[in-house]
């Protein structure tokens, strides 16, 4: 426990339960450097996923048109939003300095969503494991194009992958098991937009529609796969090779901030604001940067007033075994991709001395903010991709966030500040819901 940190936890529960904006500092945050070696995902590991999306990136070229230019990577573009920057000082009436940069996952290849990131590589690591079993491959310098042989496909129609989601971690992990061959299960949650699950059966994946949560979605997916032996289930609340997949975004964004000569270091902190639905895709890009940079990368973590599981884990150090169902909280949000009751249990452990605090953010706020993104940015992000964008304001803006400021001894560097918003998905929402998306802030305004 950091003593130094003054918060009271019980108002800050309180103002959580009366489903008001928060800022949370984490006070069980220790120094990354202490924790290095101690925990159960390692650098080796991260390396580890890299090299396989690097063997497996000859096939993705082949099979995805729209990642030639990235010779088979999928990764996304990083730019500066200083008109968008400007607007939210002008909203807010406050400034904070440094750069504001939008790191665009929005425009990932093959699902446009920061799920690729995770399932893709699941995916994939699960396809290597069985071609190897099976003797398809001997070793890591045969030729991975195979994969979009005929003898290949037969041997994976064998088998079919499950999934459980509110709907993009069904785009990512089920296009790219179509492509394998695999069969494809999907199960959805009551949020699951129709375009995805029209999407999804275009694809050829077979889509269960549940009028339940997420988290039931995920045991009904669950439950199906441990009946099948053929069948393998894609966890989100569960899996370390999701996690592995989202960690991989920590050595590309520091080669992308290389490339623009932006500095990381201790009198250059860099900041950086990720929505968070059950953890997974926040911890993992979180536990990546922490490992390049230590503690000179703070992330924060954004919920939804009405979903702060995540928040409601950690102060509660109850991590999965409180809902926000617990709490009084109706779960309801229309940043869809963040619409998890429960966190997962072994990102929410993992993360607890790791990630420095975490924002809760209304639907009002976050339709607000992706019309103002679009109107003066002309940048489409879908609604649970705006959480991060209100990140600096919570930080410059807040007497929490002054804290925070203070007690990291920041104060003096925050001219030498890098802020990034992870915009978490959106290129792939039809052009018609954009225009609802986009009215329903405008109307706010
Ligand atoms: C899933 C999702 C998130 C959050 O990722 P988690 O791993 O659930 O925390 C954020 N934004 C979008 C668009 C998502 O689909």
């Amino acid at each position: 426990m950091n003593v130094n940190i003054k918060q009271d936890n019980e108002k800050i529960l309180g103002d959580i339960r009366d489903r008001k904006p928060v800022l949370w500092l984490n006070d069980h945050h220790l120094p990354f450097k202490q924790l290095r070696g101690q925990l159960d995902v390692s650098v080796l590991d991260i390396k580890d996923a890299e090299a396989r999306l690097k063997r497996f990136a000859p096939f993705i070229k082949e099979v995805f048109e729209d990642t030639k230019i990235l010779d088979g990577l999928i990764e996304s573009p990083i730019s500066e939003i200083s008109d968008f920057k400007s607007t939210l000082e002008k909203t807010y009436q406050f400034q904070f300095p440094g750069k504001f940069l939008l790191k665009r996952d929005d425009l990932l290849p093959i699902a446009g969503t920061i799920k690729a990131r995770g399932a893709i590589y699941e995916v994939l690591h699960h396809a290597e494991a069985l071609a190897f079993e099976e003797g398809l491959l001997n070793s890591y310098e045969d030729d991975y194009t195979q994969f979009a042989s005929k003898e290949f496909q037969d041997f994976f129609k064998q088998y079919t992958v499950v999934v459980g989601t509110t709907g993009n971690l069904g785009i990512s992990s089920g296009v790219m098991s179509a492509k394998i061959g695999f069969n494809v299960q999907v199960h959805m949650s009551h949020e699951a937009k129709q375009w995805k699950k029209d999407y999804l059966r275009s694809h050829g994946v077979q889509v269960f529609e549940h009028k339940t949560n997420f988290t039931e979605a995920v045991n009904k997916g669950r439950l199906s796969a441990e009946t099948d032996p053929y069948a393998y289930f894609i966890d989100d609340e569960h899996s370390i090779q999701l996690f592995l997949g989202y960690t991989t975004a920590g050595p590309r964004l520091k080669q992308q901030l290389i490339d623009q000569d932006i500095l990381v270091d201790e009198d250059h902190p860099l900041m950086v604001y990720l929505p968070c639905g059950v953890g997974g895709s926040p911890g993992g890009v979180t536990y990546g940067l922490k490992q390049i940079y230590g503690d000179n990368v703070h992330c924060f973590f954004a919920q939804p007033t009405h979903v702060p599981s995540m928040l409601l884990g950690q102060i509660s150090q109850k991590f999965a075994d409180i809902s926000v169902y617990d709490f009084g909280i109706d779960g309801l949000t229309v940043m869809d991709g963040l619409a998890v009751p429960r966190t997962s249990q072994i990102v929410a452990k993992l993360m607890s001395a790791i990630f420095d605090g975490g924002y809760t953010l209304t639907d009002k706020e976050s339709n607000r903010l992706l019309t103002t993104l679009k109107d003066v940015e002309d940048i489409f992000v879908e609604p649970a991709a705006t959480a991060g964008l209100v990140g600096p304001q919570r930080l410059f803006n807040t007497e929490a966030g002054q804290n925070y400021l203070r007690h990291k001894n920041l104060t003096d560097k925050v001219a030498n500040m890098t802020h990034i918003a992870w915009a978490t998905g959106g290129s792939m929402v039809p052009a018609d819901e954009q225009v609802l998306f986009y009215e329903n802030g405008k109307s706010n305004q």
